[in-house]
């Protein structure tokens, strides 16, 4: 593979409801900001994003499934929060990723389970197997391995209260680009930092919650590098 491309799909756009039933949380927001965290994790290890809308835009779906067509995209990922009930607050939370149809073997799939894999090693509460499948417009009109990320249900507190958080967002973010680089074969230190967390983590044998006490802390990067470097 050259150059990979993973187009990114920012679900719903401007005027959809979709969003938390105290209105302090939406979809589209959290969906576009989403997408903003990706890119950069993705384009710093050398590859190519494209994003099926702007801020401010709401393409139709068969038109987010053509933007992907027509650049050749590897792989497809639509970003939404999940829903429960109708309307209220119910207790269903979790992470889930849809796919159009079932095949372990299959590349949707695959990506999928690993974006799942590195939720879950992030410590991102899973629903259920974290895959699912559907015959969702996005996923069907797409030729590229294709998946529809729910990243948890705006419609359980804890879950909308976590969704808000810029740092939750980033570790959402981080886990999807790992998963995503994981399917394509991109090895995560070609990162700007030459994986510099993951290389300090695998030496003394961390928790990922003590890595970011240490990656919180002021000096938490010179400290970082210290330790990738001791002797
Ligand atoms: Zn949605």
């Amino acid at each position: 593979m050259q150059q990979p491309i993973v187009c990114l799909d920012p679900g719903h756009g401007p005027g959809t409801v979709n969003g938390s039933p105290d209105g302090l949380y939406k979809e589209r927001e959290f969906a576009w900001d989403l997408s903003q965290r990706i890119r950069p994790l993705l384009e710093a290890r050398g590859i190519r994003v494209a994003v099926t809308r702007s801020e401010h835009t709401k393409p139709g779906l068969a038109e987010r499934a053509q933007c992907s067509n027509r650049i050749g995209a590897d792989l497809f990922l639509s970003l939404h929060t999940n829903a429960a009930g109708n309307g209220g607050w119910y207790s269903a939370r979790g992470f889930l990723a849809y796919t159009g149809a079932p095949g372990a073997e299959a590349g949707r799939n695959r990506a999928a389970a690993a974006i799942r894999d590195r939720m879950r090693a992030a410590g991102v509460v899973i629903h259920g197997s974290g895959l699912a499948h559907n015959g969702y417009t996005v996923l069907v009109k797409t030729e590229a391995p294709a998946v529809l990320l729910e990243y948890g249900f705006h419609t359980s507190r804890e879950d909308a209260a976590l969704l808000k958080d810029g740092a939750y967002r980033n570790k959402l973010a981080e886990a999807t680009a790992r998963g995503a680089c994981d399917f394509l074969g991109v090895p995560w230190e070609s990162g700007p930092d030459g994986g510099l967390r993951e290389r300090v983590q695998a030496r003394f044998g961390l928790s990922a919650a003590t890595m970011d006490y240490l990656e919180a802390y002021p000096y938490g990067g010179d400290l970082l590098d210290k330790l990738a470097r001791a002797e």
